[in-house]
């Protein structure tokens, strides 16, 4: 058990989210308050030494599930032999999989990291830093979620992004000439990659391009907010690397999907906050279509991630999960395990939705050392209960046995183990 001593810190912050101020769709002159949050930061435990064997467990390599067997880790890392062993843990004939990571979220605190830890969540990509201070106090948690973020969403000025986020002018852009200075800020900030929000009142065409090529140009990536069709074309446009969210006014067509593909773009549909948001009443008008239903929405979601999936462009899983605001709150981490269901509805097989909060996103966001059980990978694990099966029923995910992060079995301040269902 590791137990841990927090200091708090209070730091202003704001979260960008898809149903957050950030990102709903309002009058121009609306206008959000930014929130202060309290991020607690550990005093963090040394980094893990001892020796473990995990007995018993069934491993999923990505493709398949192996026949029962022995894991070993040492210190930070999964390793395939171990001359001394401190612990053995009895895995129970469950299956194992890697840490899951979240593609798409807005942890506002290390309070959020438990949460996501305890559902077997590892790793998370933050999608907007509003400060960087703040940001750089989410990192190198150790025994926590890895922290990953993305910059200050690039805005234009009047647009519905940066009037709900208060956003002063200094930190827009409106001019692709002013994409180098825009792109060495954020990265001289030490973000890991570039966010464009394309909106219909946001960056024109031109200057998305050029934020792109700037942040290619310095060898990073840039993944671009856009959730109606128009926004969505411009990022496919763009060249950016990584679309997140997904039309819900319509549908790419084959011209689009085909550019995605041969442009090797990734897509995080998010479709959990689609169907939490498109739940509520009159969210169609914060969303920008006013008269949209549930099932017409919903409907263009999942036919747009079923024909990516189909054309062969690689699926992230992420959920937009955020701390709670105006009555809709994305939790952390359960989400993750919603939104493989979603994927699932979309026509993902379990194992491709799987791959979706593992594997692909590895690839996608240069993680070499997450996302699979092998040699030399962190020791991220998700051991599951005996009697759960993802492979056929992905709900089965939720049924959580144990959690290990970075080698560190996940224990909250109780003392208590992962969450389980
Ligand atoms: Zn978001």
């Amino acid at each position: 058990m590791h137990r841990y001593t927090i200091l708090t810190i209070s730091l202003l912050s704001v979260t960008s989210c898809f149903a957050c101020p950030g990102h709903v769709r309002r009058a121009a002159n609306g206008t959000v308050t930014p929130q202060s949050y309290t991020v607690q930061t550990r005093i963090k435990p040394s980094v893990p030494t001892s020796n473990v064997a995990i007995t018993n467990v069934r491993i999923w390599d990505g493709y398949r599930v192996h026949e029962p067997d022995t894991i070993f880790i040492e210190g930070e890392f999964i390793v395939k032999k171990l001359r001394t062993v401190d612990e053995v843990i009895d895995g129970a004939n469950g299956i194992l999989l890697p840490g899951l990571i979240e593609s798409h979220a807005h942890p506002g605190s290390t309070k959020d990291l438990e949460t996501l830890s305890s559902y077997g969540v590892t790793t998370v990509l933050n999608q907007n830093c509003q400060n960087y201070e703040y940001c750089s106090s989410m990192r190198g948690q150790t025994g926590l979620t890895s922290f990953f973020t993305a910059g200050l969403s690039a805005k234009a000025p009047g647009s519905s992004h940066a009037n709900n986020s208060n956003s002063p002018l200094d930190t827009l852009i409106w001019s692709p000439s002013q994409a180098p200075a825009y792109v060495g800020n954020v990265f001289g900030n030490g973000s890991d990659w570039l966010k464009i929000v394309s909106e219909a009142d946001g960056p024109d065409q031109a200057t998305q391009n050029a934020l792109v090529r700037e942040a290619h140009s310095m060898g990073k990536k840039t993944n671009t907010h856009a959730s109606d069709l128009e926004s969505y074309i411009m990022a496919i446009v763009s060249g950016t690397d990584r679309p997140q969210h997904m039309p819900l006014d319509g549908l790419l067509n084959e011209t689009m999907l085909d550019l995605m593909r041969s442009q090797h773009q990734y897509a995080t549909p998010t479709m959990k906050v689609y169907y939490d948001v498109l739940h509520i009443p009159g969210a169609g008008a914060s969303l920008g279509h006013p008269g949209i239903t549930f099932d017409e929405g919903w409907a263009f979601v999942k036919q747009n991630v079923a024909a990516m999936h189909a054309k062969g462009i690689p699926i992230l899983a992420g959920t937009d999960s955020t701390t709670p605001y105006a009555g809709l709150s994305v939790p952390f981490g359960s989400s993750l395990h919603d939104e493989l269901w979603y994927l699932t509805e979309a026509g993902l097989s379990p194992q491709d939705a799987l791959r979706a909060a593992t594997t692909v996103p590895a690839w996608a966001y240069d993680l070499p050392n997450r996302g699979a059980i092998a040699h030399g990978m962190r020791a991220d694990l998700l051991l599951l209960q005996p009697n759960a099966d993802p492979f056929k029923a992905i709900n089965d995910t939720k049924k959580i046995s144990r959690v290990w992060v970075g080698g560190l079995e996940y224990m909250n301040l109780a003392g208590n183990s992962s969450a389980t269902q």
